[in-house]
């Protein structure tokens, strides 16, 4: 992995105290040549002790995670830390300033840009300098998610399967830590395979959980709730905020796409009539929904239904819809079949 990078910060991240700055991302246009995109960065250090990375903003349309942490920024003192919290509130700031979950620099989709790349567009840089610069300085990670403008999720948590079986336990005791009702135990195979934050993460040996916490770029208190309290434990458990007073988790629900026939396609355009809601337990060959002809309102409707059991995790949000644009995602129960 290579040292350079393009992406700077007159930050120290070795320094005590809470700083706020930017990082900068070089981007140069017609009137300004020089021109850096800003990227807010906190840093909370006091002594030795652990690092914990919390990000949130990496899709910019995705809301809970960006308040949480900024509302934690702002009210954690230094002098209550021990060891470091470095903060990105809205990674992907190009994004979050359009509300998109893709940059409009570049069109570049943050969680699918990891490992990222020194010499590449804005988004391939900051995921670069996240990979190689922060995420080898932190002891664990949390990268705070939703479902954007075209979902709407179950408020969960993810961790990643696949590692070492000490890995896969310190992940469980963060998933239990952070006390989100469900937590969803993935490969990546929805889409994100080695591209996400947690798929470096893992290739690091930092532990990395990432959380869904809500969607339609809206803001789900509930969802907002969980990261606030979540984000408090997990801090309390790792030593870094040792005193702070946290309320006690709510027993999480281990569960995991069953396989590819988890997501539900559109595979005609038109208007997605949904047949079911959020947390419906649903069985195969169960209609889930009618997907109708805006051309021809007279032709029958395109019936969709599901191919497995499951419960809705995750229902496209937008009734409008194309041909491959995912309607649902299913979960099981992590010991179901
Ligand atoms: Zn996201």
């Amino acid at each position: 992995m290579t040292g350079y990078t393009q992406v700077w910060t007159p930050l120290d991240l070795e320094a005590d105290g809470k700083q706020c700055d930017w990082l900068r991302v070089p981007y140069s246009t017609d009137l300004s040549g020089y021109g850096v995109v800003p990227i807010p960065v906190v840093c909370i250090r006091n002594g030795a002790g652990p690092t914990a990375l919390l990000m949130a903003g990496s899709h910019g349309d995705e809301y809970e995670g960006q308040v949480a942490l900024a509302a934690l920024a702002r009210e954690i003192d230094p002098a209550d830390v021990k060891g470091r919290i470095i903060i990105l509130p809205g990674l992907n700031a190009p994004a979050v300033e359009a509300g998109r979950r893709v940059s409009p620099l570049d069109a570049g989709n943050l969680n699918r840009s990891f490992p990222g790349d020194p010499v590449g567009g804005p988004t391939a840089m900051i995921a670069h300098y996240v990979t190689t610069v922060l995420l080898p300085m932190a002891d664990l990670a949390v990268d705070l998610h939703a479902g954007g403008r075209s979902c709407d999720y179950l408020p969960c948590a993810l961790i990643r399967s696949g590692g070492t079986e000490k890995e896969q336990r310190e992940l469980a005791d963060l998933a239990v830590a952070f006390g989100a009702p469900i937590t969803s135990i993935s490969d990546g195979s929805g889409g994100g395979g080695r591209t996400t934050f947690s798929a470096v993460g893992q290739g690091l040996g930092v532990p990395v959980l990432t959380a869904e916490l809500g969607g339609r770029a809206t803001l789900s208190r509930e969802g907002l709730a969980i990261a606030e309290q979540g984000l408090r434990r997990i801090l309390k458990r790792a030593g870094i905020l040792p005193r702070i007073e946290t309320d006690t988790a709510t027993p999480t629900r281990f569960m995991r796409v069953r396989d590819r026939g988890a997501f539900v396609y559109a595979m005609h355009k038109g208007l997605f009539e949904p047949a079911v809601d959020l947390g419906a337990v649903v069985q195969s060959g169960q209609p889930a929904g009618l997907i109708h002809c805006i051309d021809r309102p007279w032709r029958k409707p395109e019936k969709v239904v599901f191919t497995e059991d499951g419960m809705v995790a995750c229902r496209r949000a937008p009734m409008l819809a194309a041909a491959g644009d995912c309607l649902y995602k299913l979960l099981v129960d992590v010991e179901a079949g």
